[in-house]
């Protein structure tokens, strides 16, 4: 008899969800995570009285996780206490001048109408058009597993409305906003939302150009941080007897047979269970934990193809004034084109830009509990990646830190550097020693059209009885909600092939 139905490596988003699913399911559940805290990248933590939040600063796209509550037998409301963050995006040009966007999609096609009357009424159909593509996506993509072309046929006969926006997601994210929209200033504030995805607009699906109609439906921060959300995942699940051990560190998946018997820990000990649910990184899992005599040779190739996604350093600050901006994330204004640079031109060989650009999420503006009393946080997510050219993290961090707040200070944030009473950073090389992040990849992997549903690696293995996966190295890819909606699908998964 095995120690545990079910051993969960990692407590992230994905790993609590179906960790917390399964649980209610009647599985005797174990999760184990490495490092002394839940969340991995969707986590906070505090430093000198100021709260931070480690990576994601908001939630948008909320029904998955909605639905993981109700299956939890309660609701989001009752757990997490969600604030909407109105205005819905700041967007801070060269000379200083802000567009702020309300989260009213009406009154910001008012707004867009102001800046040019075309794409104003573009505008409408665009939202239309991103409203059903959205609807059709939460009721396909987000719900269902995409492993294998049997699922995708599944999904297209639950909803036929699927192979209408099939051509969304062969084109890209540029092409789709240049259809709708054409006047420069508009673009500017539509275009840095493609690296949510980890890509440049030339290269994400174009399906994901719904996120600036998205964004409008709701966008929220959990009052506490966004740790709130998986200790709420955490809470339900020991409410139905699922254990988190933290400090855990996961060397091995042991394999019996092409069955998933057990796994070994970094002190040598070993648990046994019937089944694995891995929220960690996919190639780590397979080429590490599990090892390649247990795969075909074709297999092994395939998931050693598998790039990489992009890494971004976070700055921590804490400061004592309230800060000039509007909004609970503001972005420096870019073009599609200075996004594919800064990708293709910058990223791609390992040159940082030395100027202002990323996106700033003041946390204290939507929640002022995170700080002390007329104190606030910002979380700056500059321009950044992990292989540096001439450095390393280590060496470039001190310099960077000082260099961000400088050139932030001297448009978009004006009197920030005296200002400035906590700072902290975690660089793409500290993300990788953190939470085990290889290369710091925020989203595991790559999320082109090339690594997306069937393309991607399937939620429960092909090769090895037992294991399942769920996060953002398995459909559907990284992000709050879609790493909730893996676990979601990992959990219905294991209750329809595991007695
Ligand atoms: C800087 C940044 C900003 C972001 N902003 C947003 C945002 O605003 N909105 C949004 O929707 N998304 C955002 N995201 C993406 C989102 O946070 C992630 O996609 C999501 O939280 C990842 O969840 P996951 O389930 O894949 O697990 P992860 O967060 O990757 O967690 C995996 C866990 O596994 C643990 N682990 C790893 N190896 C082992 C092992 N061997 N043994 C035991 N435990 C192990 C790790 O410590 C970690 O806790 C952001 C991400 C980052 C990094």
């Amino acid at each position: 008899m095995a120690d545990y139905d079910v051993i969960v490596i990692g407590a992230g988003l994905g790993g609590l969800s179906a960790g917390a699913l399964l649980a209610r399911q009647g599985r005797k559940v174990l999760v184990l995570e490495q490092s002394d805290r839940i969340g991995g990248c969707c986590s906070t933590f505090e430093k000198d009285g100021y709260r931070c939040d480690v990576g994601a600063s908001i939630v948008e796209i909320i029904q998955p996780i909605e639905r993981v509550f109700q299956k939890l037998g309660t609701t989001l409301q009752q757990e997490v206490d969600l604030i909407p963050c109105d205005p819905m995006m700041s967007y801070i040009f060269p000379d200083g001048k802000k567009i702020t966007y309300p989260l009213s999609a009406e009154k910001t096609g008012e707004m867009i109408a102001e800046i040019s009357p075309q794409d104003g009424l573009r505008w409408h159909d665009f939202c239309a058009y991103m409203d059903d593509l959205m609807q059709v996506t939460l009721d396909t993509f987000f719900s269902e597993p995409a492993s294998t072309f049997s699922d995708m046929a599944q999904l297209i006969k639950k909803n036929p409305r699927f192979l209408k926006y099939l051509p969304a997601f062969v084109s890209s994210y540029q092409d789709i906003l240049t259809r709708f929209f054409k006047d420069e200033t508009v673009l500017k504030t539509m275009a840095y939302q493609a690296l949510y995805f980890g890509l440049p607009p030339s290269l994400v699906p174009g399906a994901y150009a719904m996120v600036p109609y998205t964004e409008h439906v709701g966008i929220y921060y959990p009052k506490g941080g966004m740790i709130r959300i998986p200790e709420a995942l955490q809470r339900c699940g020991e409410r139905e007897g699922m254990q988190v051990w933290l400090n855990q560190r996961v060397d091995k998946v042991l394999v019996y047979g092409q069955q998933v018997v057990g796994v070994r820990l970094s002190d040598g000990s070993e648990i046994t269970c019937s089944q694995v649910v891995s929220n960690i990184n996919a190639k780590t899992l397979y080429l590490d934990l599990i090892g390649d005599q247990y795969l075909p040779r074709a297999v092994t190739k395939g998931i050693k193809s598998y790039k990489l996604s992009i890494s971004v350093p976070m700055i921590y600050l804490g400061i004592d004034y309230e800060p000039p901006l509007e909004a609970h994330h503001s972005v420096i204004a870019v073009s599609p084109e200075d996004v594919n640079r800064f990708y293709f031109d910058h990223l791609k060989k390992g040159e940082l830009m030395h100027q202002n650009f990323g996106l700033i999420c003041w946390s204290s503006h939507t929640d002022p509990s995170l700080a002390p009393p007329g104190k606030h946080v910002l979380n700056l997510i500059p321009e950044g990646f992990y292989h540096l050219k001439d450095s390393n993290w280590d060496e470039e961090k001190p310099e960077f830190i000082e260099r961000t707040i400088e050139n932030l200070s001297k448009t978009a944030i004006p009197g920030l550097k005296d200002h400035v009473v906590m700072s902290d950073c975690a660089s793409p090389l500290d993300f990788e020693r953190k939470l085990l992040l290889p290369e710091g990849a925020i989203y595991c992997l790559q999320q082109d059209l090339v690594a997306m549903a069937v393309f991607r690696p399937a939620c429960r293995s092909r090769n090895i009885k037992g294991l399942y996966l769920t996060g953002s190295s398995t459909h559907p890819g990284g992000g709050v909600p879609t790493t909730i909606a893996s676990g979601y699908i990992c959990a219905g998964l294991i209750e329809k092939y595991e007695i």
